[in-house]
């Protein structure tokens, strides 16, 4: 039986991605409501292209409390000029839109966590119509797909570029590459808790070169997480030969340091909840047996705290941010280190 045809989908571009130069606009997605009967979301995206060439597309915000991605790109749509470029860049700072808007991980609208909405549909929701444009009509434009993570508004991270283990050694090649030149002060082979709808995901079953990022948390940029994306952006696609500006990598001086996740021992998720007690800070190694954490129970004073210890040895690459956590959070995550 032939599958069935999606039907094409809602969102128009405002822009011609096949044109020469510098654009700036929208992906506009009608977006019927109360308060605009023919109303739309307007994603904003700038397209820079130079002639034939490879593409590269950037993504920030995918998860709308996450705010190095979304600083580094509006500051490369505001200052990339066709000049630089050797093929095209696309630049999306804010992917999940209305989730960026009202700075919450997942979109108002629909509740949906866009990273985990893939491959979307173009009937669905608002947020499974922005999956489903990026999986059928963007992903296949590019070669190279970046798309900027960091811990949002409830987990902190050592800064980090990643990749997957995938089963096409050629590709899982090129996308280590890739974070090798994107020089965070880590780079870390990643392994997803729950990789069913995420982004990373229909990238990497479609061939591309994908690199994806954890650079800090707490629902905020810092100044020092912010370089190291724009730095890392712009590495990348010198790397690609997609940025011609001349200029030599950056932050290349001190080595990356190379973690991995070699199985599920490395999470530690609480079974309490209550007032969490850090006993250790990010980037601090960790032997297997330390304590991680105390879990304080706030009903009642005179209760012990129960204690989370680390099952690996390594360093601390992300903790629970927030100061209370619930029974189920991610409480802590170690990174075994490479030699
Ligand atoms: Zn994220």
């Amino acid at each position: 039986m032939a599958p069935v045809a999606l039907a094409p989908s809602p969102i128009t571009p405002t822009v011609d991605f096949d044109r020469d130069g510098v654009q700036h606009g929208f992906l506009r997605l009608p977006y019927s409501r109360d308060d605009s009967a023919w109303g739309s979301v307007m994603i904003p995206l700038t397209v820079v292209r130079n002639g034939s060439g490879p593409t590269a597309l950037l993504t920030g915000a995918n998860h709308g409390d996450e705010y190095e991605g979304a600083v580094a790109l509006f500051d490369l749509a505001q200052t990339l000029t066709a000049d630089r470029v050797a093929g095209r860049v696309i630049i999306v700072p804010a992917m999940n839109y209305p989730a960026f808007q009202a700075g919450t991980r997942s979109s108002p609208i629909d509740k949906g966590n866009l990273n985990r909405s893939f491959p979307g549909r173009p009937d669905g929701t608002v947020t499974q119509k922005i999956a489903d444009y990026f999986t059928r009509d963007l992903l296949p434009l590019a070669d190279l797909v970046m798309d900027i993570h960091s811990g949002g508004r409830t987990l902190d991270f050592v800064p980090f570029a990643a990749a997957h283990i995938l089963p096409d050694k050629d590709q899982e090649a090129r996308c280590f590459a890739a974070v090798a030149a994107f020089a965070a002060p880590f780079s870390m082979r990643m392994l997803e808790i729950d990789a069913v709808g995420m982004y990373d995901t229909a990238a990497e079953e479609l061939g591309k070169t994908f690199v994806t990022t954890e650079l800090g948390g707490g629902g905020t940029g810092r100044a020092e997480t912010i370089a190291i994306a724009k730095r890392g952006v712009r590495n990348v696609l010198r790397h690609a030969g997609i940025l011609t500006d001349g200029q030599a990598a950056e932050g290349q001086a001190e080595a990356s340091r190379w973690l991995d996740m070699p199985s599920g021992d490395c999470f530690r998720f609480a079974e309490d909840s209550g007032l969490i007690e850090a006993c250790v800070d990010l980037g601090q190694p960790v032997r297997a047996g330390d304590l991680l954490a105390r879990i304080h129970p706030i009903g009642r004073t005179g209760l012990a705290p129960a204690e989370y210890r680390a099952a690996l040895d390594g360093i601390l690459a992300a903790r629970h941010f927030p100061g209370l956590v619930k029974a189920g959070d991610c409480i802590a995550v170690v990174g075994t280190v490479e030699s």
